[in-house]
């Protein structure tokens, strides 16, 4: 499906307002597997916003309008969809009384001139507007199964009704005519994968492979468009098997999920309780976890032990472990796991120690490299790892590759 955004306001060609309502859409577009063509920026100009409606209705399936809802004048973008489409403008009872309560509940009296805001082109779905006075409406033209979608200016007023009523309508009206499978890759740079699919990405316009780089995860998108739905989803499905052969491994959800979520429903499936050790990672893994409802079923407890004294007194580490090989060493990450489940009692226990830069590597030592424990079922694992980065950056990749290494 091809979107187009019309953003309607002399005040965005002005330079008075950024234009965030097209960034909005398309991003949200984006991920419903809709292409954005065209953004064009019209001013409050009847004859110019109508010119532009024609020219989108030459390529787009569905437009999308934002402003000139309001009362006044300068508002004029229901008029002149109606113009365009050659449909009359009717009074929506409905919408009148719901505005005219508005003005009630905050004690004013309604100006004359909102009535315009009660009036469609003839035949749209109305939607109404909980956060303002300007009711939404949808118009389509069904000869040509377009539609023209015409939302409020204000962002907050913009984005609350495409949450509540236009994500959804998209949804099922892109639903028979593309198939989208998201598969979620961790442990593996987004151009590795490229590198491994580049047939799949570069050869192919039916079903397509787009990858999404962001947080520790590649988001691959597998998408297959035609009017046949069993063949979209056969063809998809064909595809996410083609990558599952050639990265597998690296793949944690085909519902495009983030790790962590995927970890929580594991955990909460097999009825494990897991609790944390962290030292230069100050905590960040057991939130990564806990920042999920639903966490509390599986997230005993997070220790941070910072300090040599912290991990000798908090899980059992010993004085000589530290003397001998340092705190970050195979040694003390397994130690501090030891202790950890020998205190808790817990199912699982994750362990990390490392140094995050900038400052206190040395060659021996390097900034990045970073030991995790595991232990699990009476076992106790330790992995080294080198990161790259900044302090931050080293700091989240351990995050990821503790969540991987537990997910494997
Ligand atoms: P109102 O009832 O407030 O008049 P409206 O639907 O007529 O709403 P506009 O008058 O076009 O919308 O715009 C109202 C305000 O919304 C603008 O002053 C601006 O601050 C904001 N706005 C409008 N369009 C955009 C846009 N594309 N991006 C960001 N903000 C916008
Ligand atoms: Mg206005």
């Amino acid at each position: 499906m091809k979107a187009g955004i019309l953003a309607i306001g002399t005040e965005l060609l002005m330079g008075q307002t950024v234009n965030t309502n097209a960034a909005y859409l398309s991003r949200e577009l984006t991920s419903l597997g809709i292409g954005s063509y065209y953004h064009f920026t019209i001013g409050d100009n009847p004859d110019r916003i109508k010119k532009a409606i024609l020219e989108l209705l030459d390529t787009c399936d569905v437009i999308i309008t934002t402003g000139g809802l309001g009362p006044t004048l300068d508002d004029i973008s229901k008029e002149v969809i109606a113009d365009a489409l050659n449909l009359k403008m009717v009074l929506d009872e409905r919408s009148l009384s719901i505005i005219k309560e508005r003005f009630i509940m905050f004690n004013r009296t309604m100006p004359e001139s909102n009535v315009r805001q009660a009036y469609f082109p003839e035949g749209a779905i109305i939607l109404d507007n909980a956060k303002g006075t300007a009711p939404a409406c949808i118009v389509e033209i069904s000869e040509s199964d377009q539609c023209i979608i015409v939302l409020p200016g204000p962002p907050r007023e913009m984005a609350h009704i495409y949450d509540t009523y236009i994500k959804n309508y998209l949804t099922q009206k892109n639903a028979t005519k593309m198939h989208s499978v998201y598969l979620s890759v961790y442990d593996y740079g987004e151009s590795a994968v490229e590198e491994k699919l580049i047939d799949l990405i570069e050869g192919q316009t039916n079903p397509t492979v787009a990858t999404y780089a962001g947080d520790g995860k590649v988001l691959l998108r597998v998408t297959a468009s035609g009017d046949d739905a069993q063949k979209n989803i056969d063809d998809v499905n064909g595809f996410v098997d083609i990558i599952k052969n050639r990265i597998g491994n690296y793949i944690v959800s085909e519902k495009g999920e983030d790790i962590d979520r995927v970890i929580i429903s594991l955990l909460k499936e097999k009825r494990q309780k897991i609790a944390f050790v962290e030292s230069c990672t100050g905590g960040k893994l057991v939130s990564s976890l806990i920042k999920h409802s639903g966490a509390s079923d599986v997230v005993d407890s997070g220790i941070v032990t910072y300090s040599n004294e912290a991990k000798m007194r908090d899980v059992n580490v010993s004085h000589d472990t530290l003397q001998t090989f340092g705190a970050v060493s195979h040694q003390t990450c397994y130690e501090m796991v030891k202790g950890l489940i020998t205190k808790t009692g817990v199912d699982i226990g994750i362990s990390i120690t490392g140094v995050a830069g900038p400052n206190g590597g040395t060659t021996e030592k390097p900034v990045g490299l970073v030991y995790i424990g595991i232990a699990v079922g009476g076992d106790i694992y330790t992995f080294e790892n080198k990161f790259s980065g900044d302090r931050e950056m080293i700091q989240n990749r351990t995050v990821y590759k503790a969540l991987k290494l537990l997910y494997d």
